[in-house]
């Protein structure tokens, strides 16, 4: 593992000097793509809809007439860690290395990818990368710009990096900044953040005052997601890249449990569930406007694109049998919806997209795009060949000119 850090350390050294001069000679004749890819965790188009419907999602109405969405095929098993590596490396999770939240023991880590990334990709072609917690980047690693690790950092009372909240200060086992010295002006600039969203309550802490519970943890979640728009909002001001990604990673979990299900779902609890309905569609209203604030960095010449790794669903039938059944998270919170069933086409993502040479209001039908396709989409719209490992393709379905043209526009 050490040996192919160290590895990939000395690949980007040794391409990335004459291609990031290269780079240079000739950003001043024609600037490169401009991308900045949201990965929502776990966003179900099931309950998007009827707040679009209700123009309770202004910002994603918008990315959605000027561009190009629909489902998202994901992988079996669905779950953050496995299908973010997915999106990293465009190869299956058996030949990336990161299969779940936990591998041969071991949380899931990026010293585990045995696959190249995309942000190495990237950096050595000279692109300018920045990651603000996107799932499964800890430790960091180094890029062309900037990382700062999103879910699965350890960190002080989240040993394990599961699901928990470590603030920057209190990251441990690893750096959770790139370059380090990035740290110091992140908690000077932006304070100390929560680099990942709330660890669920267990059924113990809920039990009995319920109503508190749910609102002290919703309390928490709010002020994360406060916390990681200001630092978008900084990042983007301060640090601009070509390619940037960020992470919002509230959604799913809040899904889990409070999720609205009806009576007639397995798993309902009137004390749970019938307290707090409107908590997981207003985790996504409150992601639209932090969409809004990110729109707000971006000009008519950048590439917006939205990106779900699954959907989640109430628990459905032969939960009692399927191997995979309530082993989301740990199995101590009071699970009413998941993703990690084994045929994924249950629960598929969702992928928005918009930019120069993007098509207006395109609905993509079925399975048309897939959490392979996103990784070489991107290399394309920057040019670069899609290496041969790669198992997606382009999306040139979306694209007005399906030249593979576009970087030359
Ligand atoms: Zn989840």
């Amino acid at each position: 593992m050490v040996f192919q850090r160290i590895f990939l350390l000395l690949v980007w050294f040794a391409a990335a000097l004459p291609v990031a001069l290269w780079g240079q000679a000739q950003s001043t004749a024609k600037p490169k793509p401009h991308v900045v890819v949201i990965g929502v965790n776990g966003m179900e188009l099931d309950v998007i809809r009827p707040l679009l419907l209700e123009g309770k999602m202004p910002n994603l109405s918008s990315v959605i007439k000027k561009g190009a969405y629909g489902k998202l095929r994901t992988v079996s098993a669905p779950n953050c860690p496995r299908v973010y590596s997915t999106f990293f490396t465009s190869t299956k999770p058996e030949e990336h290395g990161v299969t779940g939240f936990i591998v041969g023991g071991i949380t899931a880590n990026t010293n585990m990818l045995k696959e190249e990334p995309i942000w190495s990709m990237l950096s050595k072609s000279g692109v300018t990368v920045g990651m603000a917690n996107v799932p499964a980047t800890f430790p960091v690693m180094p890029v062309n710009g900037y990382m700062i690790s999103g879910m699965l950092t350890r960190g002080k009372n989240c040993e394990d990096g599961v699901l928990c909240a470590p603030k920057l200060s209190e990251v441990q086992g690893g750096d959770a900044v790139y370059p380090p010295a990035m740290k110091a002006e992140l908690l000077k600039n932006v304070g100390d953040f929560y680099i990942d969203c709330e660890r669920m309550p267990s059924a113990a802490d809920l039990k009995g005052h319920e109503t508190e519970a749910i609102d002290a943890w919703l309390n928490k979640v709010q002020l994360i997601r406060q916390q990681q728009t200001q630092l978008f909002d900084y990042l983007l001001s301060r640090h601009p890249t070509e390619f940037t990604w960020l992470g919002q990673s509230c959604e799913d979990r809040t899904g889990h449990w409070l999720y609205p299900i009806a009576p007639y779902n397995a798993g309902y609890n009137p004390k749970i569930n019938a307290v707090r309905t409107e908590a997981f569609p207003d985790q996504y209203i409150a992601f639209d406007k932090v969409l809004g604030a990110v729109l707000k960095h971006v000009d008519d010449n950048t590439y917006v694109i939205i990106v779900s790794d699954h959907g989640i669903k109430p628990l459905r039938e032969f939960e009692e049998t399927d191997p995979h059944a309530h082993m989301d998270h740990e199995k101590t919170t009071p699970v009413v919806a998941k993703h990690d069933f084994a045929d994924g086409d249950d629960v598929p993502g969702s992928f928005f997209a918009m930019g120069p040479g993007i098509k207006h209001d395109l609905h993509l039908m079925g399975f048309e795009a897939s959490v392979y396709d996103l990784a070489p989409t991107i290399l394309h719209i920057y040019g670069i060949e899609q290496p041969a490992q790669m198992r997606g393709h382009v999306l040139s379905e979306i694209f007005e000119n399906s030249d593979n043209k576009v970087a030359q526009k």
